[in-house]
């Protein structure tokens, strides 16, 4: 794992080992700059030979893997650092729908008089629901704050699902589809897409799916994208060489598995006729928020190259690379090898910087109790990275991570291992002031 290192300016220097870092901090030549991630300030350098180093993203819903990589000739990539972004879109989105549930209440009892307010006000171009805007401003929030750590020089980023570019148009070209090519990651995501992630004849989800010929080679069928369908191991062994419409009239099997899943057979064959017919338009498997984040990245005047997630797929099976948020963002792209992987992931959790709403309330909405006025508690916050040394007692030893203020001056600390209660703040030293994210350092999968 590399730790960051920054010139006497403050000007982002290449990443050196852990090793040569502890070297500069014993010799005096360096001084501990960031605790989270990891940085070191050079005392005597200002300015130093740099490569080409690139960050990988992999935007999800919940988690947005990012990874700090070296490249160097031949197409090869050095994973520096991996990183692991927790969003907490799914907070916000209920916090809101609770605030709005409040004033829905505040509008229909017998207070005070409320003008209505829903449909006066307009959305401005490329607006994005807050939670989604949060995604995308949090990402670009920790892009940024690396390329003040690293002489970060490009940027990937998986936009697409698939890439339709590649795949020419898929519901005319004939292509030959192969298990461990890039087009094959491709067409299977493809077909992913289009058939929404279930089997296409019984629904079944939580099942390996293969990809399946709707008319059978053997009765004519192509390989083309067209004839392709996506099918559970029972379905597909069941259909075999026969046509869709004796498969549907009469394999019991799969009219036991549309009943568990609650489809009828008839709706659900006019369900696979029409969507066979149908070619997935190239909008429908890119989401607005990734290309939102596309659009802030270009804004940035780094080079962004983008990508799709059946080549990230493709590189992660090739390289035998376990499935990671991080380690997905360092196989984004086209490249040769990967070394260096198996280092730890820096997990960031977005935290928020706490409520305004000063009283807790029950889930029908009375009040629970109060939290104080004050933020801060003898020095400390909620939210601050401290190190707490207790000398005796139950809770004797050292605990590190994120705590919780409480007036008494009695704190919690959330550390690796699970929360600490009731650590006195006479004990703590904080080692990084709170800046709304939470971390947490996981070892390598491997
Ligand atoms: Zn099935």
């Amino acid at each position: 794992m590399a730790v960051f290192v920054m010139g006497k300016n403050q000007q982002p220097l290449m990443p050196c080992s852990e090793k040569r870092a502890r070297l500069l901090l014993q010799r005096g030549r360096a001084v501990a700059h960031k605790r989270y991630p990891f940085t070191i300030r050079l005392k005597d350098r200002v300015g130093g030979n740099t490569q080409p180093l690139r960050l990988g993203i992999d935007p999800g819903s919940r988690i947005t893997g990012l990874a700090l990589i070296r490249e160097s000739v031949g197409e090869q990539r050095h994973v520096l650092r991996l990183f692991e972004l927790a969003h907490r879109g799914f907070q916000i989105k209920k916090a809101l729908e609770q605030r709005a549930a409040f004033r829905r209440r505040r509008r229909s009892k017998n207070l005070r008089y409320r003008a209505p307010r829903f449909n006066n006000r307009t959305k401005p171009k490329g607006w994005l629901a807050p939670s989604l805007q949060h995604r995308v401003d949090t990402v670009m929030a920790w892009v940024n704050r690396l390329s003040r750590l690293a002489p970060i020089t490009a940027i990937s980023q998986e936009l697409v699902r698939f890439d339709t570019q590649k795949l020419e148009n898929p519901e005319i070209s004939g292509i030959e589809y192969q298990q461990g090519t890039l087009l094959g990651y491709e067409v299977r995501e493809y077909l992913l897409e289009k058939w929404g992630r279930e089997c296409a004849y019984c629904g079944d989800t939580d099942t390996p799916l293969e990809i399946e010929h709707v008319v059978p080679r053997s009765r004519g069928g192509t390989n083309r994208v067209s004839n392709l369908a996506l099918s559970c191991h029972p379905c597909n062994q069941a259909k075999d060489n026969g046509t869709l419409d004796d498969f549907f009239a009469t394999d019991k099997g799969l009219k036991k598995r549309l009943k568990t899943n609650g489809h009828t057979a008839d709706a659900r064959l006019e369900r696979v006729q029409r969507q066979l017919k149908q070619p997935l338009r190239d909008a429908s498997a890119v989401n607005a928020t990734r290309w939102a984040l596309f659009n802030a990245l270009k804004a940035t005047g780094l080079p962004v190259a983008v990508s799709s997630g059946g080549r990230t797929k493709y590189n992660r099976q090739r390289l035998g690379i376990p499935k990671t948020h991080a380690l997905d963002a360092a196989c984004v792209g086209a490249f040769d090898m990967l070394h260096d992987w198996a280092v730890p992931t820096l997990t960031i959790k977005a935290m928020g910087r706490g409520s305004y709403q000063r009283t807790r309330l029950t889930q029908y909405g009375f009040p629970r109790g109060y939290l104080m006025r004050q933020k801060q508690v003898h020095g400390f916050q909620t939210g601050d990275m401290v190190k707490a040394v207790v000398p005796t007692g139950k809770k004797a030893g050292t605990h590190m991570g994120r705590v919780a203020v409480r007036k008494t001056g009695s704190f919690n600390i959330q550390t690796e291992q699970g929360t600490v209660q009731g650590i006195s703040h006479k004990h703590c030293t904080v080692i990084q002031r709170g800046d709304g994210y939470g971390y947490h350092l996981h070892p390598s999968p491997t």
